[in-house]
């Protein structure tokens, strides 16, 4: 891994967006983001999901500190998720001038990404205001932040639902209530810094996945209006 460089953002923000999907646990982030990615061309990082491959990666030397941290519903030190983050979004831009490693886009999408251009939803992250400020200040400031709100007692019942099937070592009561706690005492505070600076564009996440999806599109289309994003 490379450490964040030490001066200024790696990646150019008028040419990178950056686009962080925050919500509880089982919000649907994860789900809405399949969607975007279809119609928008977005790249989908997933925090948890890269921390979960770096977990089962042989010799990685965080493994048994992710699994614990995971299990525990506690936020894993941001040293190693910012340089997993940045490591992906490197890999991603490269890929595309065909480099080894990382996601090509699909056809329809490729224009969004040439000349070094690219855009990102970056899900569960970042969840603790160190991590924010590090990323804003080393990787990429973020363009806004779509935060999906649900009750505790509909993301509750998500989460065992997926649990049945998951293998996820968090996706059961015990965790979950943890996993509860530390995104209200820890996360939430991120999403008020952003509201502070009127950065937060938010969706009710209760309804159907189609009905919310069809919120979001509403809201992203009119924030790149306002942003003069295509
Ligand atoms: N996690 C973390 N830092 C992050 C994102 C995730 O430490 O920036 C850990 C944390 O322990 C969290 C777990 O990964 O509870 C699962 O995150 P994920 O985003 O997969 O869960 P979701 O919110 O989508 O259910
Ligand atoms: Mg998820």
């Amino acid at each position: 891994m490379t450490d964040p460089s030490p001066s200024g953002p790696e990646f150019d923000p008028s040419k990178v967006t950056v686009i962080f999907v925050l919500g509880g646990p089982g919000a649907g982030k994860g789900t809405q983001c399949e969607s975007l990615v279809n119609d928008y061309g977005f790249v989908h990082l997933s925090a948890g999901d890269l921390l979960r491959a770096e977990q089962q990666r042989k010799g990685s030397q965080y493994g048994a500190l992710i699994a614990d941290y995971i299990k525990e519903g506690k936020i894993v030190p941001m040293e190693v998720t910012i340089a997993l983050l940045q490591n992906a979004m490197r890999e991603t831009l490269n890929a595309q001038q065909g480099g080894e490693g990382g996601q090509v886009v699909a056809e329809e999408h490729r224009a969004k990404w040439s000349d070094g251009k690219g855009r990102f939803l970056i899900d569960g992250f970042p969840r603790k205001m160190d991590q924010a400020l590090k990323f804003d200040e080393t990787v990429c400031p973020s363009r806004f932040v779509l935060f999906l709100h649900c009750t505790e007692e509909v993301m509750l019942q998500r989460l065992l639902k997926r649990g049945e099937t998951s293998g996820r070592t968090d996706d059961n009561v015990e965790s979950i209530k943890k996993r509860f706690q530390t995104f209200v005492e820890t996360s939430m505070p991120v999403v008020d810094h952003y509201r502070k600076q009127d950065r937060v564009v938010e969706v009710d996440s209760v309804a159907s996945k189609e009905q919310v999806y069809s919120e979001i599109r509403k809201a992203v289309d009119l924030t790149f209006e306002k942003l003069g994003e295509q």
